[in-house]
């Protein structure tokens, strides 16, 4: 059965893409199978793994939420045999106010993940910036959330309320939901403001905090418009390194919580991406 995981955070570009893309690739280089699910309208994490706004075209995340397809029609391979993909296009935009009015419009995404899970060891979830019906739907699926913080002054602002709302589809839709831990982005060892706020948000989260910090790193921001994971456009950067070492960490804590990790071997008929 998959592991999910959400990656969230309502501020605007903290690198939740950039760690959904690269942590999936990550583990899928593990040796994990993984299912990486692009519910954010901009469709970052889509066009980071190469995937064309033009293909594929009836078959985004969109389409499952409304009920018009069902996720495994969805879900594309990549160059990564062991990573695939669900992917989103601008119409996710329209899915927040067409799912009002369905029934148990929180739980879409949990019951369309639900006939895949055991296809899968991982599914990552890429969030909007935004804390509306997507993000409600991803944190109702999901067994974990994983909160990327960028280093920086205003680090800490706004996630209060970020914790608040997982505390509320804890409590109200998704009893079983924890955070998996917060993951410290754009570090700059140059800059002191960086290392206080590590300092800082260690001292308020403890063992919370993964260990693995993810650096600024150029190459990073390079990868997407290559349509690349940070593997595939330079394995050796630092950067990669980084998000080699959060999976380590993620599949360490799995192993340590669950003794049977093994999932079947399947490998669907998924479509091709054109990557
Ligand atoms: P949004 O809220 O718009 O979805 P996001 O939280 O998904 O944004 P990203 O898109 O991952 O954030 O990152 C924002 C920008 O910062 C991007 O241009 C990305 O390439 C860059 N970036 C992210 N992480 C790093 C890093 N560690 N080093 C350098 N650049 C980075
Ligand atoms: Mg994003």
């Amino acid at each position: 059965m998959a592991k999910v995981i959400s990656i969230a955070n309502q501020k605007g570009g903290v690198g939740k893409t950039t760690t959904s893309v690269n942590l999936a690739s990550a583990l899928a280089s593990l040796n994990k199978k993984v299912l990486l699910i692009d519910m954010d309208p901009q469709g970052n994490a889509s066009s980071g793994l190469g995937v064309k706004k033009y293909e594929n075209q009836d078959s985004h995340i969109y389409h499952v939420l409304i009920g018009e397809r069902t996720l495994a029609e969805t879900i594309l391979k990549t160059k990564n045999p062991k990573l695939f993909i669900s992917t989103a296009n601008p119409d996710l935009v329209g899915a927040e106010i067409e799912m009002i009015d369905m029934p148990q419009r929180e739980y879409r995404l949990k019951q369309a993940i639900a006939t895949v899970a055991e296809e899968f060891d991982f599914v990552i979830i890429d969030c909007p910036p935004s804390l509306g019906m997507l993000t409600l739907n991803a944190l109702t699926a999901a067994n974990s959330f994983l909160v990327p913080l960028q280093c920086e002054y205003y680090a800490l602002e706004g996630l209060s309320q970020l914790l608040n709302t997982a505390g509320l589809v804890k409590k109200n839709l998704n009893p079983a939901l924890h955070i998996e831990g917060i993951v410290l982005t754009m570090f700059d060892t140059r800059n002191n403001l960086s290392h206080q706020v590590v300092t800082e948000i260690k001292n308020h989260f403890g063992d919370k905090v993964f260990a693995s910090i993810i650096p600024r790193n150029v190459r990073l921001s390079e990868a997407p418009s290559h349509g690349q994971s940070i593997f595939e456009y330079d394995g050796k950067s630092i950067g990669a390194l980084k998000y080699q070492e959060l999976a380590k960490e993620i599949i360490l804590k799995q192993n340590s919580v669950e003794t049977d990790t093994e999932s079947p071997e399947q490998n669907g008929n998924y479509g091709e991406a054109n990557v």
